[in-house]
């Protein structure tokens, strides 16, 4: 790695509840210590308790902004998270065209909010599995967006899902999803379900990662800190597992310390 503080760049949605989202993301990149930039795909009128609207940025307005940050200041790292449409999805994969290739790409594949919340078009499923995973070094699904992937949003009928359901097989999801492009596989556990990670490294290592439970935290955004701290790690220039090691620890202990006072709903997680 040079000398220069590492830029990572989030192509995300923005939380106006500060909770998730761009928001998240940039509170994460700080605490890592990187130099955070964002793409703005996407608008959110959200609190604590519900999702209210959602409006997408246009197209060329989103290519620019990775445009304007790739051009200057340079990326280390990128994390994509709520892309919300297929049409947003077609503007991200062209701006990743301007992403040098050796440049990791973590994508948290963000379908449904604490809340219930749609966040994933269900058309849009197959625009994000076929245009943005192959361009993918590490995806983070939870246990049920691994499961969305691989069968559809039909599978279970909501990719929020029974979590950790009997028979699941994170083993077996982790070797499906690799075969629909991405480098590697991280499935995330968490507050909710399982409180271990299974990384799936591209040449079919195995590697569980294990966390603490906290059920009681507040964990509104988690998932976006957890994948953001994981470009992060990459971005400073740790190899894939201390990277994925680095990222549960820190995201479990955001929502250990998360924000129960803020909000009259989910309260948001706390990494700094
Ligand atoms: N809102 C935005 C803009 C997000 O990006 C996300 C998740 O990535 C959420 C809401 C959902 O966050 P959570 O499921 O942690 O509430």
């Amino acid at each position: 790695m040079s000398g220069r503080t590492p830029v990572c760049l989030t192509i995300a949605t923005s939380d106006s509840g500060g909770g998730a989202g761009i928001q998240a993301d940039l509170k994460a990149f700080a605490a890592a210590g990187v130099h955070g930039t964002s793409a703005i795909v996407g608008l959110t009128a959200q609190n604590t308790v519900a999702v209210t609207r959602i409006v997408q940025i246009d197209p060329e307005t989103i290519v620019e902004q990775v445009r304007a940050v790739v051009e200057d200041l340079g990326v280390d790292a990128v994390k994509i998270g709520m892309v919300g449409t297929s049409t947003t999805i077609d503007a991200v994969a062209r701006a990743l065209e301007l992403v040098p290739a050796d440049v990791p790409v973590v994508l948290d594949p963000v379908m449904v909010a604490e809340s219930g919340a749609r966040l994933l078009e269900v058309e849009a499923h197959r625009a994000l599995v076929e245009r943005l995973l192959p361009r993918t070094t590490v995806v983070t699904p939870n246990l049920p967006e691994a499961r969305a992937l691989v069968g559809g949003p039909a599978a279970r009928g909501d990719a929020r899902g029974a979590a950790g359901s009997a028979g699941d097989d994170a083993e077996q999801l982790a070797a499906a999803i690799a075969a629909l492009g991405p480098a590697n596989v991280l499935i995330t556990g968490g507050h909710r379900d399982r409180a271990e990670d299974l990384l799936r490294q591209s040449d079919g290592t195995l590697t569980v990662l294990h966390g603490e439970r906290h059920p009681d935290g507040a964990a509104h955004g988690s998932g976006c800190t957890h994948s953001s701290t994981l470009a992060a790690q990459l971005a400073l220039g740790h190899d894939l597992v201390s990277a994925a090691r680095a990222a549960r620890a820190i995201a479990g202990e955001a929502v250990r310390q998360g924000l129960r006072d803020v909000g009259r709903g989910a309260g948001p997680v706390d990494v700094l």
